[in-house]
């Protein structure tokens, strides 16, 4: 659990429901032994800052590349994804998601909300999105496993599905937050990648 900036206490709080013990990992040597590692939402500008300064950026770029589990929520999605809109032009991705995102890319008026989105064959998944990121594309290695249905901003024409659960290999990425609901299906299948 990347402990530099963001929500990471609900988490953590996330994993124990599942039954995974979790550490905070505030400097390169704590990934030692860790069998996976969430990047929290917070903001995407300021994580990026801290990772870099704490030596921790190159230690999870080459964590990534070896194939070492990691989920992202939110501004986590932000880090890890391949290409970042609106960001600041300092700021780092991981570029392990073959995507396309836009910073608070669903738009000041509907800036948070929440929704329920099909997942699976359960009852809908519900999703917490706060200042979300938006996803513009992803490409052929990523599996889109739920949809939120919306206008993306600068859009006035009808809502259309955008991915908000994404999935490629050993990255796991959502736009909205697992771990402010109940659900606990997003950290259980990251429990199980890190299990694999
Ligand atoms: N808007 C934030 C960012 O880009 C993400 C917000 C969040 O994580 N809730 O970085």
């Amino acid at each position: 659990m990347l402990n530099l900036q963001g929500d990471v206490r609900e988490h953590v709080a996330a994993l124990g429901d599942v039954g995974v013990q979790s550490r905070l990992i505030k400097r390169p040597d704590d990934l030692d032994g860790a069998a996976g590692l969430i990047l929290p939402g917070g903001e995407s500008t300021t994580l990026s800052m801290l990772l870099a300064s704490t030596g921790l950026f190159e230690a999870v770029a080459e964590r990534l590349d070896e194939g070492f589990p990691v989920l992202g929520t939110c501004a986590g999605l932000v880090l890890l994804a391949r290409e970042v809109l609106d960001g600041r032009p300092d700021q780092r991705s991981f570029g392990a998601l073959d995507a396309v995102v836009r910073r608070n890319g669903f738009g000041r008026q509907v800036a948070s909300f929440e929704t329920g989105l099909e997942f699976g064959e359960g009852p809908l998944l519900p999703a917490v999105f706060i200042r979300a990121p938006y996803v513009v594309s992803v490409g052929e290695a990523v599996d889109v496993l739920a949809s939120v249905l919306h206008r993306g901003i600068g859009s006035d024409g009808p809502a259309m599905e955008s991915p908000a659960l994404l999935r490629q290999a050993n990255v796991l990425a959502s736009c909205f937050h697992p771990e402010l609901t109940a659900d606990r299906r997003v950290h259980r299948l990251f429990a199980e990648m890190c299990a694999g």
